[in-house]
């Protein structure tokens, strides 16, 4: 894998490759266990497709018992396990390790319990985002949190991924959707934190599992809210003469109080690719659009359609569409959630990165985008959950030019190097992973990184589960004073002593 550091493979977990497939199959059966190097290529990546590395076996289990049972030998055996839902995840949170074993998710995938009475349904892990929509519609609820990957992405991927989406922006990400969880600790313990109603009893442990992207234990249900379907939406298609006009129209419309049920911009290159993958009548002149969704009651979404296009206006809105029907909302939403299959036919490759800044920090963020993509000598295409300030910079390379992938990464670590110092954030729901590991002290001090770990080894002490995420290289249990050296094998061989 081009330039990033994994964790040495251990060589004496990759020669005992069969004994660990025997005891798998004994725990799954032979169904549940895929070993061959064909049968392995589908799991070699995750969305990030840039990196891949075949896992030394795949293990599909069916039930709770299951999990708890694969994880208690690995515990006991010292083997490495990365768990994996659907594999859309943006920051390579699913990418198989060479001496582990990757858990997939994908045959938990019932709907347990709907009570539309409490508002809840109960799910497996591998069930897609948008199947919780599609059992519940029918009686006029949804779940909110949408994904542009809601289709293919799991609610177990969105939990460890704290997921979001165009709703977000009103009705919270998957942490203020999720009630609880039943969760397999790497020991085998089954615990469940949360329950059917909001504000569980004692410490937020289910706050700090949402977003923990698989590195405290394996999601093996989920509670979740619905929502009663919105009466009526309608949508705003509005193009600006620049990004800074459309930067100003968002930052008014938050000013004045309305919280639209979505709120996203797009540029011009974006727009473009938009338009010629769907063709429904984008603005190819405008410098920057914006979709904005209100949704409610009739009477009061056709007030608020009234406000926002005065505020747009007031903000130099060169062109103003109106959805009248749903099906030209939907139209005007088509682009937008197609945007990135169409970067896909604009570029061989793109790298989409994943960042939040304070909403007036637009225009100075596109402004340094541009000066990079200049400097980089590579494209960028822009589209962005702009209410919530989460940018998707699209960085187009094309991976058969030697070096271009290398330039990209760096152009897009001085993106998010950029976001963090006008005040944002690394991530804004794709997560850390491997994408942003090593920017990781960009963000937080050494100390707030320690801290961060002394909880991940408080879940995981020998760093099994998913190793090599989200923190930087040289960082585990045994740096903060813990190494407990058993008959002469040193734990982390493969870490450099100083
Ligand atoms: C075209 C496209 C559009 C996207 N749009 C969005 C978007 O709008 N918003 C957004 O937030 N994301 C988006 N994503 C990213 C991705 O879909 C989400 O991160 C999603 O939540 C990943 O779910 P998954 O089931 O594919 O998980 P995977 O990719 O399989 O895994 C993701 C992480 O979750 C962990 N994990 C998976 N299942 C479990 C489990 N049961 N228990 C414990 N850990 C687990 C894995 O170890 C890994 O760290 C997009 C991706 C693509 C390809």
């Amino acid at each position: 894998m081009s330039g990033l550091m994994m964790p040495v493979p251990d060589a004496a977990v990759l020669g005992r490759r069969g004994e660990i497939v025997a005891a798998l199959t004994r725990i799954v059966g032979a169904e549940g266990v895929v070993e061959s190097s064909v049968g392995l290529k589908p799991y070699e990546s995750d969305g990030l497709t840039a990196y891949r590395q075949p896992p030394l076996v795949v293990v599909l289990p069916r039930t709770t018992a299951e999990v708890a049972a694969v994880l208690a030998y690995c515990h006991r055996e010292g083997v490495k396990l990365v768990p994996r839902g659907a594999g859309t995840s943006l920051s390579g949170g699913a990418l198989p390790l060479e001496d582990g074993v990757l858990m997939s998710m994908m045959r938990f995938n019932r709907i347990l319990d709907v009570d539309f009475e409490d508002r809840v349904a109960v799910v497996q892990p591998g069930v897609t985002n948008l199947a919780i929509t599609r059992a519940v519609e029918h009686r006029g609820f949804y779940y909110a949190p949408d994904p542009s990957s809601q289709i293919a992405c799991s609610i177990g991927g969105n939990v460890a991924e704290n997921s979001g989406g165009v709703h977000c922006l009103k009705y919270g990400l998957t942490a203020n959707n999720v009630l609880g969880v039943e969760l397999v600790l790497i020991t085998g313990e089954v615990v469940r934190l949360g329950g059917r109603h909001l504000d569980p009893e004692g410490y937020d442990l289910l706050g700090l599992v949402i977003g923990s992207e698989g590195l405290l234990g394996v999601v093996t249900e989920v509670t979740v809210r619905i929502l009663r379907a919105p009466e009526t939406a309608r949508a705003l298609l509005v193009g600006f003469s620049s990004s800074e006009d459309a930067g100003r129209a968002v930052a008014a419309v938050i000013a004045a109080g309305i919280i639209p049920g979505g709120m996203e911009m797009m540029d011009r290159p974006a727009i473009n690719a938009a338009e010629d993958f769907v063709a429904v009548g984008y603005p190819r002149d405008a410098e920057a659009l914006l979709i904005v969704e209100l949704d409610g009651p009739e009477v009061e979404v056709d007030h608020l359609i009234g406000e926002v296009e005065a505020i747009v206006r007031e903000n130099g809105a060169t062109t103003i569409r109106i959805s009248v029907t749903p099906e030209e909302r939907l139209a005007f939403w088509a682009g937008r959630k197609a945007a990135f299959p169409a970067a896909g036919r604009i570029s061989p490759d793109y790298l989409c990165m994943d960042g939040t800044i304070p909403r007036k920090k637009l225009p100075e963020v596109l402004t340094g985008m541009q000066e990079m993509s200049a400097r980089y000598g590579l494209r960028v295409a822009n589209v962005f959950h702009a209410g919530d300030g989460n940018l998707h910079p699209l960085i187009l390379y094309d991976a058969n030019i030697p070096g271009e992938l290398d330039r990209a990464e760096s152009f897009g670590a001085d993106i998010l190097r950029l976001c963090v110092k006008v005040g944002g954030v690394l991530t804004g729901e794709h997560g850390v992973g491997i994408e942003k590991r090593d920017l990781m002290p960009v963000m937080f001090s050494e100390a707030d990184l320690d801290h961060q770990m002394r909880v991940k080894c408080a879940f995981d002490a020998d760093h099994l589960l998913n190793p090599g995420k989200v923190f930087p290289q040289l960082r585990r249990c045994a740096e903060l004073g813990r190494m407990h050296v058993h008959a002469g094998r040193l734990p982390f061989a493969d870490i450099p002593r100083f």
